[in-house]
């Protein structure tokens, strides 16, 4: 392993390798001002690793191979005809159980596609009884044909779902998932809304659908109940992807929502790093993701430095742990928070996005690019959260490109007999 460096070139950063035989230089942004900007907010060492006393605060568990889809853009290379097994509820649960005695808290299922699995709702009452918080990512096929089963879900026990929200365009959605019902989706939402269960949007973000990010965000702004991420995700590299679509980097994700001016007087002073909050599963390298805190006011977004004090807040929540001492601190900076003469409306916001509460008013965007390929960046992993749980135990994972882990494998190891 040869040591690497990022540098600047222009208004380019480059990932460039010291290896004498290593990879070209990679363009890792091209808005340098923006990236070394956001590197400038993080409260702690950018090279702030996890140690092994950390908790396991969130992970991953891969419950399925299988999808009811068959996405150009797929990053597991998932489909109906390519015979995925399912994960037996007891593995699931063997995995979650060590993972538990780990400090884990939090699990979110993926596949495939979860809600393919034939046993989903065992699974999840199953890791409820271990005390554990569980979302799900989906198409949203399952929950736009069925709308009795998000409030089954919710009755299992699932306490968030991230729905795959790519565009509102039918052409776009045909050519990144091979099927153009934009009308899916709002039905899946409606269900959702309608069994009172918290929901995110997530965006894979191509060159094809850039240009639509602010009209997705307008439109998530118009829902009576908001999402409470929209999250930007770049394409991964991994499983199938159409090779010309790839490379959208975080800063031009952020730069076509800031020039939609769909977040009213929003410009890059309102973007904040990802907190790192040991306790609530979240720990990602300031080069990796961003926030911007969005208020709805009236018809309009607006940034919610408005009525609160963002900065205030993001810095009090870094390294917030279990423990009384921490949970005072920021309880402490959630009070002093809201801006004089808007108590009530950062209130009402903040509440809206506590567990079962209908969010009306506060909805975060967040913006995530991944490791490239050829420029793995080794300070970027150590400092992520995310693990996947495996038959041998967990292994951490970056969250946005897993080429480097291993497959997850969902058929149990045998035993002896
Ligand atoms: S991206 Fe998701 S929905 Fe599409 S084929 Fe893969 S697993 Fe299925």
């Amino acid at each position: 392993m040869h040591a690497a460096r990022l540098v600047r070139e222009g208004n380019r950063v480059l990932g460039m390798s010291e290896c004498p035989e290593g990879p070209p230089p990679v363009e890792l942004t091209d808005d340098a001002d923006l990236f070394l900007r956001l590197r400038a907010l993080d409260c702690e060492t950018a090279d702030r690793s996890r140690t092994s006393d950390d908790p396991l605060p969130r992970a991953q568990l891969y419950i399925t191979e299988s999808c009811n889809w068959r996405c150009p853009v797929c990053y597991a290379g998932s489909g109906p005809d390519e015979g995925g097994a399912h994960l037996p509820v007891a593995e699931c649960l063997r995995r979650a159980r060590d993972a538990k005695r780990r400090g884990l808290r939090r699990l979110i299922l993926l596949g495939g596609e979860p809600t393919v699995h034939p046993e989903l709702e065992a699974i999840i009452s199953g890791l409820r009884g271990l005390g554990l918080t569980v979302s799900l990512v989906t198409n949203g096929q399952r929950l736009a044909d069925e709308p009795a089963l998000a409030r089954r879900l919710k009755v299992a026990g699932l306490t968030h779902m991230n729905l795959q929200f790519d565009t509102l365009v039918p052409e776009t959605l045909r050519r990144l998932r091979g099927r153009d019902d934009v009308e899916l989706k709002q039905r899946a939402i409606r269900h959702l809304v309608e069994a009172r269960l918290p929901y995110s949007l997530t965006v894979t973000v191509t060159r094809l659908n850039l240009p639509e990010l602010g009209a997705i965000v307008r439109w998530a702004a118009g829902l009576p109940v908001l999402p409470s991420l929209v999250l930007f995700q770049a394409m991964v590299p991994a499983g199938r992807y159409p090779e010309g679509l790839a490379g959208v980097s975080r800063e031009a994700m952020i730069g076509e929502v800031l020039r939609a001016s769909v977040v009213a007087g929003a410009t890059a002073r309102h973007l904040h790093v990802v907190p790192r909050i040991p306790a609530g599963g979240l720990a990602i390298h300031p080069d990796c993701g961003a926030l911007l805190f969005a208020l709805r006011r009236g018809e309009e977004l607006v940034p919610a430095e408005s009525a609160l004090d963002i900065a205030r807040l993001v810095q009090a929540l870094t390294g917030y742990r279990d423990g009384w001492l921490t949970r005072l601190r920021a309880a402490g900076a959630l009070l002093r928070s809201p801006r004089l003469g808007h108590g009530c409306e950062s209130l009402a916001a903040l509440l809206g996005l506590m567990p079962g509460r209908v969010n009306r008013r506060l909805m975060l965007l967040g913006f995530t690019s991944f490791c490239s390929p050829d420029f793995l960046d080794e300070q970027r992993l150590a400092r992520c959260a995310d693990h996947v749980l495996l038959a041998a135990g967990t292994a951490p994972v970056c969250r946005h490109f897993g080429l480097h882990t291993p497959k997850p494998e969902l058929v149990p190891p045998r035993t002896s007999p």
